[in-house]
Parts: C-alpha cells; structure tokens; sequence
C-alpha cells in the first residue's frame, strides 16, 4: 500500500558521527485505522542515543538518516473512518511499538513486543512507506490505532512521555516477577529507567535499595521512594546486603560487574537485566547454582500492559522527573546523558520545532 504523505520537521541524524540536525520528513496521510497526532513532548531515552551512534550493529544496525524518539505524548489532529477509540483533541501516547502481525501467539497474548514481526517507532522497515520508521522527534506522527495509548488527563504532560519506554520497561518486569508489599527490591543505576524502577517498586510496596554509582543521588533516590542507597563502588555498603534480595533490576546502559549483583540475591531470587550495554556480559555459574538464583531480562511491554501502566500512574500520580528542554538542545543533551547528568529524563518541548 502507498498512501500519500504529507511533510514533518523533525531532527535526524545522518550518520553515526553526526549530530542530531534540522530535517523534513515523509508522513503517510491517515489511512482509515491510522490516527495522525501533533507530538507535544518526545523523552530521551538511552536507547535513542544507543541507535543513533548504531551502538546496536551487531543486533540492531542503524540505518541512516535515524529520527529517534519513541516516548511520545501528543494531541489527536485527525482519525481514519475506522477508528473507534480516539476522536480529534485527545491526549494519547505512542511508545516503543507502532505495529505487529497480530495473528501470532506473543501478540494474541498481549506480547506485542515479543513479535518476529513487530515494527518499532524508529528504525524499523515501514510497510507504508518503504525505508524505516522515523520516531518522535518529530511534529507529528501517524499510528494505527491499536498502537495508541490514552494519557489520564491528571498527569503532567511533558512527565507523562517517558512512561511509555522508561515507564512500562520497568513496571512491566516488576510486575511479572511479584514485586510487592513485604518484598525486598534492588535498582541498579539511577537513571530515567531506575528512577522509574524506584517510584513503581516504592507503590507496590516493596522495601527499595538502590544501587548508584554517583554519590550525589542519594538524596533524590531517597526523595523518588528508596529505603536505602548503596554507593555500588564501595564493597563493605554492598557486602551489607549480601544474600538479601527477592529481586533487582539492573537498568545500568554501560559494562558493569552484575555478578556484584547476582550475588546479592536470596534463594530463587531474580536479577531482570533491562539495560543493553552493547558488549556481552560473563556470568559466574556457581552465583546462580548457589540459592536457585535466576537472571532474565525483559524488553518494553504489550500495548494492553503500558495501557495498565498508565493507568497506574494516573491513579497514583505518577510521572518521570523531567528536564524539559528545546530540541535545539538535543546534542548537548546526549553528552549529559553520557556523563549520568540528568534528573532522570530528558523531555523534549516539540514546540520548539517551530523555531527550524
Ligand atoms: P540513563 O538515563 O543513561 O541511565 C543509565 C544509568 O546507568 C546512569 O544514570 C548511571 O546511574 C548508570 N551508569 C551509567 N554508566 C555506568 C557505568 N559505567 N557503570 C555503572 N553504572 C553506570 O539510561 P536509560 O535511558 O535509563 O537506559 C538504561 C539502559 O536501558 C540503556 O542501555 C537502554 O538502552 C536500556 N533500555 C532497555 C529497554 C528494554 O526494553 N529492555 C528499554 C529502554 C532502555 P548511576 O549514576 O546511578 O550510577
Ligand atoms: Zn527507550
């Protein structure tokens, strides 16, 4: 199918050595399960920074020119003639996935993100268009409607965008592995993913611990919902809690020693990676032999389940620290990123795309 289009501005990037600049981008006009919205705020996640220097070759590679961005939060400007569940000025939310065959068992089962065949926000083939999907950072964006979420209207706006990876990429493996009340939970890496990882094990009413490699947090980890702060470079704070854990989350985007963290672990405790440093990572066999520990990971979560997220958060008032900044400030935001420099998530004023 070729719809016709319409144009974008939006920031792409035009290699991996290239800063994120200025562009136009194709849009398909909606077609009739499609609803076209006018993006308010895109967060930064570090994912995007990973795809945008195709740090991900081996699993992912990048094709060029990349617009990143896929925690999106924007207003409904127009709906196809099947669309049932968004009208014209609705708040939605678009995360990680704009498509799946819907016919396999992961996504009859509410896995979308599971699917062979799923179409990611960006960088991913477009069976529209041709070429790849182009992400959030961007005016606008079209999504078929099952890839649509709705933003409880309590929330604030630019707080709500990085729930949709940040958000649900947490509050998804929390809930599969039984974080609850009496329960004790480590988060490693106190960035826009584990500050999430914080607020939601703190409202399932689990005992918090994080883990932090930057001292100066510690008093936000203990404001955002922690019991306790470990600087992970020091042994005697983390031989303190050896043994102890029914779960932690380690949500750390570089190489680090997680055995450190297995080690923590109580019997059948679980350490869920959802962190992707490039680089492969060495397990010590006897740490998971001793005390039937387990490792997993877990990737995003099922569009039924970010809904629930949100719904969450609604009920509960939650959203993500966020720095609000212009897009014109994008790049610089990437290298704050890289030095662990933000508090905890870059949310990025698409307003500001009318400055281009
Ligand atoms: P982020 O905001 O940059 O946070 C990462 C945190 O890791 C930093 O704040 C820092 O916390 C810690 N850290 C950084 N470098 C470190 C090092 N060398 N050693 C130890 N700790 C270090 O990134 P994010 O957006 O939360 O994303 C985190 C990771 O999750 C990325 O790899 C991202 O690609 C991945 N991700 C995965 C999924 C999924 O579905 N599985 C979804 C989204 C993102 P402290 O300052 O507290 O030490
Ligand atoms: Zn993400």
């Amino acid at each position: 199918m070729h719809p016709t289009t319409y144009n974008a501005k939006a920031y792409s990037a035009a290699s991996e050595k290239s800063p994120l600049a200025s562009t136009t981008i194709p849009r398909r006009d909606p077609t009739e399960r499609d609803v076209q919205i006018d993006i308010l705020f895109c967060g930064i996640c570090h994912s995007d920074l990973h795809s945008v220097r195709n740090e991900w070759s081996e699993f992912m590679p990048t094709v060029y020119p990349i617009v990143p961005g896929h925690e999106i939060v924007g207003r409904v400007t127009k709906v196809g003639s099947d669309v049932a569940k968004y009208k014209p000025g609705d708040l939605v939310a678009v995360g990680c996935l704009v498509d799946s065959d819907r016919t396999c068992p992961q996504c009859k089962a509410g896995f979308e993100q599971y699917c062979p065949n799923l179409t990611l926000t960006f960088n991913s083939p477009d069976k529209y268009l041709g070429g790849v999907t182009y992400g959030g950072y961007s005016a606008s964006i079209v999504v078929d409607e099952h890839f649509v979420l709705h933003v409880p209207s309590n929330l604030n706006v630019a707080g709500t965008a990085p729930l949709l990876c940040a958000g649900i990429t947490t509050y998804s493996p929390m809930r599969h592995w039984g974080v609850s009340n009496g329960k004790k939970v480590g988060v490693v890496g106190l960035g826009g993913l584990g500050h999430m990882a914080v607020k939601f094990a703190h409202a399932f009413g689990a005992r918090v611990v994080v883990f932090t490699t930057s001292p100066g947090k510690k008093e936000d980890a203990l404001r955002l919902g922690a019991d306790d702060v470990v600087v992970s470079r020091n042994a005697d704070e983390m031989q303190k809690h050896a043994g102890s854990f029914d779960f932690i989350l380690d949500a750390v985007s570089a190489d680090h020693d997680f055995n450190a963290y297995i080690n923590l672990l109580g019997r059948d405790g679980n350490l869920t990676l959802v962190g992707a440093p490039a680089e492969p990572l060495d397990v010590a066999a006897f740490s998971l032999i001793m005390r039937r520990r387990s490792l997993s990971g877990s990737a995003i979560g099922g569009i039924a389940e970010t809904q629930e997220m949100l719904d969450f958060c609604g009920k509960h008032n939650i959203t993500a620290d966020v720095e609000v900044i212009p897009i014109q400030k994008v790049n610089e935001a990437y290298e704050r990123l890289l030095k662990s420099d933000v508090k905890y998530r870059f949310s990025i004023d698409m307003a500001s795309l009318k400055f281009e």
